[in-house]
């Protein structure tokens, strides 16, 4: 009996979503007590091997076939599901990330199974007890699941990605699957680097800027605070609806789900949408002229003020401080 874990990889970088779905992964198979195996897909997916058996990955079955170079939903779906049935496996999951959630729903379709979508929680036993995250994170559901193959996924951020206590073995076994032209009705045709180096989800500073910056222009200042610190800048949904940044910097339910070491969100009211993308922040530094905002509420730390002067002021004392 077997947890088939699919990570995710970009020719053969994994994606840190995918170690933690990992790191999950094999704490509950080993709780279930069965074997916790890896899934990559695709070229170069063989970069990824000492990381995943680092991680507790007691096997790796390597998918590969033309149609599989880069990602598909039908083509990972299917080759998911013929691994899944060739193995016998119990288990299957992902982290929840929209490719994560992608490749499973086709995985469920497939196999006839139900699929529980961004779990936090699980306990294995006959019957899986969970918890998962509901309405973008505003709802915690406790839910059962009672299936023969279970088909789960974990949300992103719901535990950190460590290495196991010992790398597991690791053992590799290569897997063709048995693909039509079916498989290939989405592909990838285009590759475009959009971001080189660090990103927005995986900054350790992110400066978050909402509609109280103002304008496109003032968005400097926060580039100026973010350059200082070494991370990104980041921004609300009124933000890209007017046009100021790009939908890319978005933080949010729509966006992009963030978990900094700080998180500084100025000019942010902290509305619901939002706040499900900051809350894995570690910590929150809120620079608001409205004490009452939500985000001021719900923030570690808070500078009642304008960000046009708070924001400059706090990038002059790092250059002061630093000499
Ligand atoms: C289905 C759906 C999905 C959504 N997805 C997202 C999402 O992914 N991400 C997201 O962000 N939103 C999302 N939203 C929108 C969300 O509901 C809010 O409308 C949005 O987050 C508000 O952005 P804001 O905080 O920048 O603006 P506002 O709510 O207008 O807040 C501006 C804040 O700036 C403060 N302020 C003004 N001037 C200054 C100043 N000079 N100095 C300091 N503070 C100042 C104000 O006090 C206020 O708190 C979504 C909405 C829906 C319906």
């Amino acid at each position: 009996m077997s947890l088939l874990v699919l990570c995710d990889h970009d020719r053969g970088t994994l994606d840190e979503a995918s170690l933690e779905a990992l790191t999950f992964g094999r704490d509950l198979a080993g709780k279930a007590e069965i074997t916790c195996e890896a899934v990559v897909i695709g070229a170069g997916a063989d970069a990824a091997l000492d990381s995943l058996a680092a991680h507790g990955a007691e096997q790796v079955h390597l998918a590969g076939h033309d149609l599989l170079t880069d990602y598909g939903p039908e083509a990972w779906g299917e080759t998911l599901t013929q691994l899944v049935r060739s193995t016998g496996a119990t288990a299957v999951m992902a982290c929840g990330t929209d490719r994560g959630n992608e490749v499973l729903a086709h995985v469920a379709a497939r196999l006839d199974e139900p699929f529980v979508a961004n779990c936090t929680d699980i306990t294995p036993g006959d019957v899986w007890t969970m918890t998962r995250v509901q309405w973008g994170g505003s709802l915690l559901e406790d839910t059962t699941l009672d299936a023969g193959i279970r088909v789960v996924s974990v949300t992103h951020h719901a535990v950190e990605a460590t290495p196991a206590d010992r790398p597991a073995e690791g053992s590799v076994v290569l897997f063709t699957p048995d693909l039509g032209a079916e498989a290939a009705r989405t592909v990838v045709r285009d590759r475009v680097v959009l971001t080189q180096g660090i990103t927005l989800a995986t900054s350790p500073v992110v400066v978050g800027g909402g509609r109280g910056v103002g304008s496109e222009d003032g968005f400097a200042q926060l580039e100026d605070l973010a350059g200082a610190l070494g991370g990104v800048v980041g921004c609300s949904r009124a933000v890209t609806n007017n046009g100021w940044r790009p939908h890319s910097d978005q933080v949010g339910q729509t966006g992009t789900r963030i978990a900094p070491d700080i998180y500084i969100a100025a000019g942010i009211s902290g509305a619901i949408q939002h706040w499900v993308g900051a809350m894995a922040a570690k910590n929150i530094l809120a620079v608001n002229t409205d004490g009452e905002a939500n985000m001021v509420a719900k923030a570690g730390y808070a500078v009642i003020g304008d960000l046009h002067k708070v924001i400059p002021a706090i990038t002059e004392e790092i250059a002061r401080r630093r000499g």
